[in-house]
This record gives structure tokens, C-alpha cells and sequence, in this order.
């Protein structure tokens, strides 16, 4: 029985809250990381075509020798293939990567709302295929703002299972994740720790000295106590076991409060506005 609590989605498939993230992960040393951090405890791997590790996370999963279905498994669609054919050509390519007959979640990454004419939502039909054939257990999206999200509701069958964004102490991004409360849609929280950038605030050092954890123990024990979904990167074993070991204490409602007032608003964005973002690989 693992320690960490499972999140139903809206079609009734459960997720594990924490996983690991391997963005940054280089391709040679993507099927290690994963062994380790599934041997660690992690059941939850998120990749994407764009990390260019889709292999070793695939490799990963099978060296550990659990079952495949023991492990959740997302990949995303990445920026160049928004085109429904592209789109199911790039799905192939990501399942023939992993070496699996099919993914636990598969997202849009990005929705480049100045690309493609702003058409997410024929991309988003063409994931609504993968769903119905099986071949994606859940599919959701990344980065959609509230107006991106009310789109597809206005012009989709089906409601994205997750929306994955941006989301740590210096950008606790509420509006889009309030709309997700509303509406059925989970957050996964991205760059959980704002890749490093909170660790050194004292509001947090305060907290992980009082409690006798480490920062990003508190951090992260923050994106849980708020019902987010987290996958913390770190090719460090003894980091990926640290982030592992936070369903063993609480913040107080005044530790939550003090790590949520480190909010700068779009300020404390680490990465692109979904709104503008148009980098499509080469
Ligand atoms: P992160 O917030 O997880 O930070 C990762 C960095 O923090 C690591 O490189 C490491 O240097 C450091 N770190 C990790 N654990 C630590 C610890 N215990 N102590 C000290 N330092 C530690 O950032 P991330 O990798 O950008 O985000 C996590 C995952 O989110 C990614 O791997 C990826 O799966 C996903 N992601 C998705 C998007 C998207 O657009 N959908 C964008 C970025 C990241």
C-alpha cells in the first residue's frame, strides 16, 4: 500500500498525488532516474514528447519490474503537431517511445493560442479519440488559462481530467485553479518548487526549521495540503527520496498562510505566458 494518497479524476480514474517529473532529465540518464524513484515508492512519472525522454521513462518503468499498470504514466502532445493529423501521428510516435500500448494521461501541452488559427479545440478532439479508443486512460490539458478552459467547454464533449500549470509559493496562480475546483478539472501543479528559486525565503526556511524538514519537504507538504498534484525533479537520489517523505507531518493553517503570502502574482512566473507562448520546436 503506497503512502501516497490517490486524487480521482472527473472519469473516474485515480491518480497518484506526488510523482516524478523528468523534464531536464538528459535522455542517457532518463530510464535510472525513473528506476530510482520508482524504487523509492514514486507510482507517477511525468514526461512529454518535448523532454525527449519519453524512452527512458519507458525503459525506466520496465526495469524496475513493476507491472505496467502499477505505474501512471503522462506524456504530452508537443507545440509543432496541434494539426489532427500531426496529432495522431506525434500520439503513435509517443506510445512507440514509451514501448507502451497506452498512456494514463496524455495532455496538451501548450495551448498557443496564436498558433493554428487559436484552434485548441480540434487538437482537443482529436485527444477526446485517444480516450474513447483506450489507447489514453485520461486526457486533459496544460497551461490553459480560464478563457482557454471555458472554450472547450462551450465546444467539447468531454471536460480535461487535469490542468496542468504553473503553480508554486511565488505564483500560486488562483484564478485558473479555482476554476478547476469549480469545475471538475484537477490541478497538477508544474515547477512545484519554482525549480529551486523558494528555497532560500525565509518564510519557508522558517517553517522547515521549526517542523525539522527541509524547505522543499515544506513546499511540497504545501501543494498537498491544498489538494494540488505534484511531480518534483531531481536526478539526486537522496533529493528524490526527500521529496518523497512528506505524508509524515502537517503545516499548521498559519504555516499555509505564510508559504500562500509569497505570492507575487504574474510577477513570480518562472516560465512563459501561456497567453503569448508560440515556441514550437524545430
Ligand atoms: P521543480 O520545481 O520540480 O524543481 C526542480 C529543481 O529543483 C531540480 O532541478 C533540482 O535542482 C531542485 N530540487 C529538487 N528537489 C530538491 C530538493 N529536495 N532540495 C533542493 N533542490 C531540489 O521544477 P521542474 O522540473 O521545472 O518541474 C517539475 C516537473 O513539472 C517537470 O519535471 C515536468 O514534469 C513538469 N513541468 C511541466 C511543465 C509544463 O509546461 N507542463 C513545465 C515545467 C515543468
Amino acid at each position: 500500500m503506497s503512502i501516497v494518497p490517490n486524487i480521482e479524476l472527473n472519469d473516474g480514474n485515480t491518480i497518484p498525488q506526488l510523482g516524478f517529473g523528468v523534464y531536464q532529465v538528459p535522455p542517457d540518464e532518463t530510464a535510472s532516474a525513473v528506476k530510482t524513484a520508482l524504487d523509492i515508492g514514486y507510482r507517477h512519472i511525468d514526461t512529454a514528447e518535448m523532454y525527449q525522454n519519453e524512452k527512458g521513462t519507458g525503459q525506466g518503468v520496465r526495469d524496475s519490474g513493476l507491472n505496467r499498470a502499477d505505474v501512471f504514466v503522462t506524456s504530452k502532445l508537443n507545440n509543432g503537431f496541434h494539426e489532427p493529423d500531426d496529432a495522431r501521428r506525434a500520439f503513435d510516435s509517443t506510445l512507440s517511445e514509451l514501448g507502451f500500448d497506452y498512456v494514463d494521461l496524455f495532455l496538451i501541452h501548450w495551448p498557443l493560442p496564436t498558433l493554428y488559427g487559436g484552434d485548441y479545440v480540434s487538437t482537443w478532439k482529436v485527444l477526446e479519440e485517444f480516450k474513447r479508443d483506450g489507447r489514453a486512460k485520461s486526457i486533459g490539458v496544460s497551461n490553459f488559462q480560464v478563457p482557454h478552459l471555458q472554450r472547450l467547454a462551450a465546444e467539447a464533449e468531454t471536460v480535461p481530467a487535469v490542468n496542468q500549470i504553473e503553480v508554486h509559493p511565488y505564483f500560486t496562480n488562483e484564478d485558473v485553479r479555482a476554476y478547476g475546483l469549480e469545475h471538475g478539472i484537477a490541478t497538477e501543479a508544474w515547477s512545484p518548487i519554482a525549480q529551486g528559486q523558494v528555497l532560500d525565503d525565509p518564510a519557508i526556511t522558517g517553517v522547515a526549521e521549526a517542523l525539522c524538514r527541509t524547505p522543499a519537504q515544506v513546499v511540497l507538504r504545501w501543494h498537498i495540503q491544498r489538494g494540488d498534484i505534484v511531480f518534483p525533479k531531481s536526478v539526486t537520489p537522496q533529493r528524490v527520496k526527500e521529496n518523497y517523505e512528506i505524508f509524515d507531518f502537517e503545516l499548521s493553517a498559519d504555516d499555509m498562510v505564510a508559504v500562500s503570502s509569497l505570492d507575487k502574482g504574474e510577477q513570480g512566473r518562472t516560465g512563459p505566458n501561456p497567453d503569448s507562448f508560440d515556441y514550437v520546436p524545430e
